[in-house]
């Protein structure tokens, strides 16, 4: 097989999937002057839009082909890029040979969880899941009613549950870390009923209506393989002797014998941080960022991005990602953002509100939001105590609370207001995706004031970059609070906390971000697990 990168095709040749591989066969085909009956198969391997010429949107492909005379197309391609493709399969690490005499333990069934869970399970270890949320359709039940009434649980939510934090997202699986376990993560997720362009497009996405039934499939593929799922099981305590992992307390009552345990409890937590705080667990405080989630109609953000050409089949809801360094030495930065998608109450905690953003696989809502965020460092919070990140973000949460009347209804307030330091009174012509409902107000009454400050240089800034990114009547919704973790708890290279047999990972413990990355932690934390004991029989 060779690799072909640079592969350009014009958006109006790619309508439809036949039409697409039948325009792309004849670039290759161009490209490499070589013979129809020559040119034996093809996949793409990476698929992107170059946008950067609105009247001339072109799709950029890299595409591995097999040929006939492979050697001889190598040898003349190789000033064009051309070069052998690569393996690409997953390498099983081969297993050590310490005796396991328990199942290993998997606290958290996020993405870090449940890949590891998929990694133990296929290998024979038997992996027991623990998850303080319910299964996937209780857990959808449970926020449906809390976006409804505002009637929180705070075990299962939009945090807490089978699938973790992001079951109820944009499924966006971009990642910038550069791992080769991605690839073998993004299968898993097909072979579960994700849809195959995730494999090759450079910016993926699932949508959370295709999320919610593959973590089904994959637990069962789990369950299938010796692993065991079980949900509303919080660990509530750990069992130390002598700095060694004896035991977990789960549910405050039922004792779990325990000498190997995979934290990956995300980062919201709190009790669990603060528990394995107390029981002297190793943590640091970390940088995160706060702010709010910005709304624009998704028409707005297309004919920024896309000119004329917006709405042409295939293309789909444009994004944006969009970075501010101000004089005052803050930056700000558009995350996670949510094309044609919905500002979501995502508060796992009574008495605090907190926003973030998801969207179906169509991408089909009337707005596009984002994320608008401001870095925050540890100086920041006001204390020098590991957890001081927590109650840092805490303190933004009650007061949006408060400020958005205490029922789990959001602050919000206009673009136009926001600029000109002036409560909201009325909405624009911009409809707010967020339920169970908005207060309008000021957001300064909830964000430091470095915060707004920047977000307010911000928005001027970006608004040159996509055009009516300040428009008046955008809505921004406070508070976006758990944009990463607030501490890092320490491991080594083995991924082994100052506690033996305790292996904190994901984005909980500060080794990830977003779905991906804490997925491929997941996966690397299993294989240091396989790579240390042989595989576990019950009659050891
Ligand atoms: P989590 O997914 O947070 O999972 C941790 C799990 O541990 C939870 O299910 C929790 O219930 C469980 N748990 C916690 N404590 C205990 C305990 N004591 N006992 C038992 N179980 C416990 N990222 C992207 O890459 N793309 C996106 O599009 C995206 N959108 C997002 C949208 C929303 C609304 C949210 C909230 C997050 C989004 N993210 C997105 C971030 C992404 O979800 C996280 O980065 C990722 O889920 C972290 O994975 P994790 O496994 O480390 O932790």
């Amino acid at each position: 097989m060779i690799r072909i990168p640079n592969l350009k095709l014009e958006i109006k040749k790619a309508k439809s999937s036949a039409a697409e591989k039948e325009a792309l066969k004849n670039v290759i085909l161009s490209k490499l002057k070589v013979n129809p009956k020559d040119l034996l198969a093809f996949t793409i391997f990476k698929k992107s839009i170059d946008a950067r010429k609105k009247n001339a949107i072109v799709y950029i492909y890299t595409v591995d082909a097999s040929l006939k005379n492979e050697a001889a197309i190598l040898k003349k391609g190789c000033k064009s890029g051309l070069t052998p493709s690569p393996d690409l399969s997953y390498h099983a690490v081969t297993p050590g040979s310490a005796t396991l005499d328990l199942r290993p333990v998997i606290i958290g069934m996020g993405p870090a969880g449940l890949f590891a869970g998929l990694i133990l399970a296929r290998n024979g270890y038997a992996p027991i899941i623990l998850e303080r949320g319910d299964e996937v359709t209780i857990r959808s039940a449970k926020i449906d009613t809390f976006w409804q009434t505002g009637e929180l649980d705070p075990e299962s939510n939009v945090q807490f549950g089978e699938g973790g934090a992001g079951t109820f997202s944009d499924g966006k699986l971009t990642t910038l870390i550069n791992d080769p376990r991605c690839r073998s993560i993004l299968e898993a997720f097909i072979e579960a009923g994700a849809p195959e362009e995730i494999l090759y497009l450079s910016k993926p996405h699932i949508g959370t209506d295709l999320l919610r039934e593959t973590v089904q499939t994959l637990r069962q593929e789990i369950i299938n393989n010796g692993g065991e799922v079980r949900f509303r099981a919080r660990v509530t305590d750990f069992l130390i002797q002598n700095n060694q992992l004896t035991g977990l307390i789960i549910n405050d009552y039922e004792k779990l014998d325990c000498r190997v345990a995979l934290l990956g409890i995300g980062h919201s937590a709190r009790d669990t941080f603060a528990t394995l705080y107390d029981r002297g667990v190793t943590m640091t405080p970390k940088a995160f960022s706060i702010g709010v989630r910005i709304e624009h109609p998704q028409s707005l953000i297309d004919s920024a991005q896309y000119g004329s050409a917006a709405g042409t089949t295939g293309l789909g809801a444009a994004d944006y990602k969009l970075s501010y360094h101000s004089p005052n030495g803050r930056s700000a930065y558009t995350f996670c953002m949510c094309p044609g998608g919905y500002v979501v109450a995502a508060a796992s905690e009574a008495n605090g509100v907190v926003t973030n953003g998801m969207s179906e696989h169509r991408r089909d809502g009337e707005n596009a939001n984002a994320a608008l965020l401001v870095g925050v460092q540890p100086e920041d919070f006001g204390d020098d105590h590991p957890l001081a990140g927590v109650a840092f973000q805490r303190q933004w949460e009650t007061r949006a609370f408060a400020l958005g009347g205490r029922n789990y209804h959001a602050p919000a307030q206009l673009v136009g207001d926001f600029l000109a330091d002036r409560p909201s009174t009325n909405w624009g012509s911009v409809k707010p995706t967020y339920t169970p409902g908005l207060n309008l107000t000021e957001l300064k009454d909830c964000l430091p004031d470095y915060v707004v400050a920047t977000m307010k240089e911000a928005l001027l800034h970006f608004d040159q970059k996509i055009k009516g990114f300040a428009m008046a009547d955008s809505i921004m919704t406070g508070v976006e609070t758990r944009s990463s973790s607030p501490i890092r708890i320490n491991r080594n290279n083995d991924h082994v906390a100052n506690i033996s047999g305790l292996y904190p990972m994901g984005e909980g413990a500060g080794y990830a971000g977003g779905i991906m990355s804490s997925a491929v932690d997941g996966v690397k934390t299993a294989e240091k697990i396989i790579q240390q004991y042989a595989r576990f029989s019950s009659e050891n």
